[in-house]
């Protein structure tokens, strides 16, 4: 399959989950993450919007753990700028407001910016995955982009209700593999 076909097959795959079976596999899945050794270091990590209407994974259930168990953790979401399909992350807190953008996903507003190397986990959305830890992201290479900028030592983590792919067609030298993969089966460490 080609890349854009995996990546309607995907789409779709996960759209046709009932949210009952979306809520049971995230809860599957959240019980491998506590299972992880987070490294003692991360302080600051880069979560994402889940968006329903694409059935993306809870990112919730994982920075609200991550928050217990790291009382000073500093929370970031991306906001994107799509004339060059780069983007940039903020610090959130509670008080925080986030608008949507045209993509319908949502962006802090009056965020406090924060440099890619700063980041030290990553909660990196995707459509699939591979068995070398490549991921198919929405086709735009965002991801892929701002990656390159973090330190070698970010912790990347995907996480999907499906099981690797043997390998995701047309990797190129700019794709960022995973460092693991929950799914509501398993931990894949790359
Ligand atoms: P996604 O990762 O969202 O699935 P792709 O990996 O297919 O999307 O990337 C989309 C496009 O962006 C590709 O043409 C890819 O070569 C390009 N791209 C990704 N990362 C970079 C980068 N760091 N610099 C320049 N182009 C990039
Ligand atoms: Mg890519």
């Amino acid at each position: 399959m080609t890349k854009e076909a995996l990546r309607k097959y995907y789409s779709e795959k996960r759209l046709s989950l009932s949210a009952s079976e979306r809520n049971r596999f995230d809860d599957l899945i959240l019980i491998l993450f506590q299972q992880l050794e987070i490294a003692p270091h991360v302080q600051t990590v880069l979560s994402y919007w889940p968006l329903p209407e694409r059935g993306e994974i809870n990112s919730f259930l994982f920075t609200d753990f991550l928050e217990f168990r790291i009382p000073s953790l500093q929370i970031a979401y991306p906001v994107c700028d799509f004339t060059d399909h780069s983007m940039e992350a903020f610090l959130v807190n509670e008080e925080s407001t986030f608008r949507r953008n045209r993509y319908g996903i949502a962006e802090p507003v009056d965020g406090q910016y924060i440099s890619p190397t700063e980041i030290d986990l990553v909660l990196v959305p995707l459509l699939a995955f591979d068995a070398k830890g490549y991921r198919l992201g929405y086709g735009k290479g965002f991801y892929d982009r701002y990656l390159e900028r973090c330190r070698e030592d970010v912790i990347r983590i995907g996480f999907s209700y499906f099981e690797a792919e043997p390998a995701i067609p047309g990797v190129d030298q700019f794709d960022v593999p995973l460092n693991y993969c929950l799914t509501p089966d398993a931990i894949y460490e790359f």
